[in-house]
């Protein structure tokens, strides 16, 4: 029975969007079926109205679409961390491991398991300026797989968006061509498949299932480990997929040249193609994906609301959506709007306390430690050019973390006109759309400012 209860989750995750998907469903379990009347515990009274009012309609068609024969569903008040401590939940983190085995349509057996997760695509990836470059390459991998980007190697710290948008890719793939053997597969399943795969001596096997395949999408390069066998049968099926014309795309939090348990040979191969990275949204960018959340998931945000988020979260694209998620829950619970929730208080939290911490006079001293200069060579007159650069990132970093004026900008950085600041934010604005070694410079110190 609770195997079948998998089945209807995943239904209703089909079923739903994404995102009310993982805030309603996350904890919530089959506790017992019993004289017809089904069970469920959900973890808070939140859940427990929501469920009953949005989402009890899907419950019962995907019960009895699973054969479940029933006269009720009644959701009640159960954690699951008591009988499950091992489960995610219980660190509050959206339900990622459910989106791996659950929302693969179920495929017959023997059939090609391509491990993409149908929910995400192209559509529903929001373009901004801190990825459209990233975008366009994805678009020309679906246009011509294996011919213009190839490999394609994506990176970029946490929750930007990598995982995303690769799948989407697939996904895109599969649309266009069914017959496409794709395979999505994080580098760390590679490993233990790989590992299984000996002890069972079935590695010849292994290997066969990687060369068949038109499409190799490698997520979380980044916990590639040792120099080992496994590393060498990755770059032995990278070449041999290479040399087919077959598209690979990988993943990373970095380049693989900064991985230190990376063959050479292999890390210089993985950037042959096109290495793109994907950066901080803005805070428009940020507003339109805020947006685009909410109307997927049906809910009614006003802008300053909207506003509010995009100011306040500054780590990265999923905690963007986990503080919308908070928002309308709690508007939804207080039967408020998502501003008067804001308003009165009741997610005063949101601000990371890193954000609170953050003054001018650190951004000034990290961008100067990370040009190896010191804050007074940093912010002279100097018009050397590296002085010069680190001046510059300084202010834009001061534009976007601190948002503060251009005349503030200017006395920090001891100029005295605030058009050379203007300048010099719009001078860094536009070369960071190509210039890679400055968006690696950018990334590295505000890391650093939020340690
Ligand atoms: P990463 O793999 O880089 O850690 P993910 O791909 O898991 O990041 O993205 C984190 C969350 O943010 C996901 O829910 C994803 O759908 C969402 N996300 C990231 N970028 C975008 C975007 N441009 N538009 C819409 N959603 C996005
Ligand atoms: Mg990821």
């Amino acid at each position: 029975m609770f195997d079948v209860w998998k089945n209807v989750l995943a239904e209703v995750e089909q079923e739903i969007p994404h995102a009310a998907f993982s805030t309603w469903f996350t904890g919530v379990t089959l506790i017992s079926v019993e004289d017809g009347v089904v069970t469920v515990g959900v973890p808070n009274v939140l859940k427990v109205k929501q469920l009953e009012v949005k989402y009890n309609d899907s419950v019962k068609t995907a019960l009895r679409n699973n054969g479940v024969d029933f006269k009720e569903v009644r959701y009640i008040v159960h954690t699951r961390a008591k009988t499950k401590p091992k489960s995610r939940e219980v660190t509050g983190e959206p339900i990622t491991i459910k989106k791996k085995k659950l929302s693969i349509p179920k495929r017959k057996s023997g059939e090609f398991q391509t491990g993409l997760n149908p929910r995400y695509t192209l559509d529903n990836f929001v373009i901004g300026s801190n990825n459209d470059l990233a975008v366009s390459v994805a678009k020309s991998v679906v246009e011509n797989p294996g011919k213009k980007a190839n490999p394609f190697f994506l990176y970029s710290g946490p929750g930007l968006g990598k995982t995303h948008l690769v799948q989407a890719i697939g996904n895109a793939l599969l649309a266009r061509d069914p017959s496409l053997k794709i395979l999505y597969i994080p580098i760390s399943h590679f490993y233990s498949d790989f590992i299984n795969s000996i002890q069972n001596k079935t590695s010849e096997e292994f290997t066969k299932k990687f060369r068949k395949l038109d499409v190799l999408i490698v997520d979380d390069f980044q916990f590639i480990v040792g120099k080992d066998r496994s590393q060498e049968e990755f770059f032995h099926i990278f070449n041999d997929l290479y040399q087919l014309n077959k598209q690979i795309i990988v993943t990373s939090d970095r380049l693989p040249s900064q991985i230190k348990t990376v063959d050479e040979r292999l890390a210089s191969r993985l950037t042959w193609g096109n290495a793109i990275d994907l950066q901080m949204p803005s805070f428009e960018d940020k507003c339109a994906i805020l947006k685009s959340k909410a109307e997927f998931m049906g809910a009614e945000i006003e802008d300053e609301a909207v506003e509010y988020l995009a100011d306040n979260v500054r780590t990265n694209i999923r905690d963007l959506e986990g503080e919308l998620n908070h928002l309308l829950a709690i508007a939804d619970l207080k039967n408020i709007t998502p501003l008067e929730v804001i308003n009165d208080g009741y997610i005063n939290t949101v601000k990371t306390p890193h954000m609170q911490t953050l003054s001018p006079k650190k951004i000034l001293e990290k961008t100067a430690k990370y040009y190896d200069l010191t804050v007074k060579e940093m912010c002279s007159k100097s018009r050397v050019s590296h002085i010069k650069n680190a001046r510059q990132v300084a202010m834009y970093l001061l534009s976007e973390e601190l948002e503060m004026s251009t005349p503030k900008i200017a006395r920090e950085v001891g100029v005295k006109d605030h058009t050379t600041v203007m300048h010099g934010i719009k001078k860094i604005k536009n070369d960071l759309k190509l210039n890679f070694n400055l968006r690696e410079q950018i990334a590295g110190i505000r890391e650093r400012l939020y340690e």
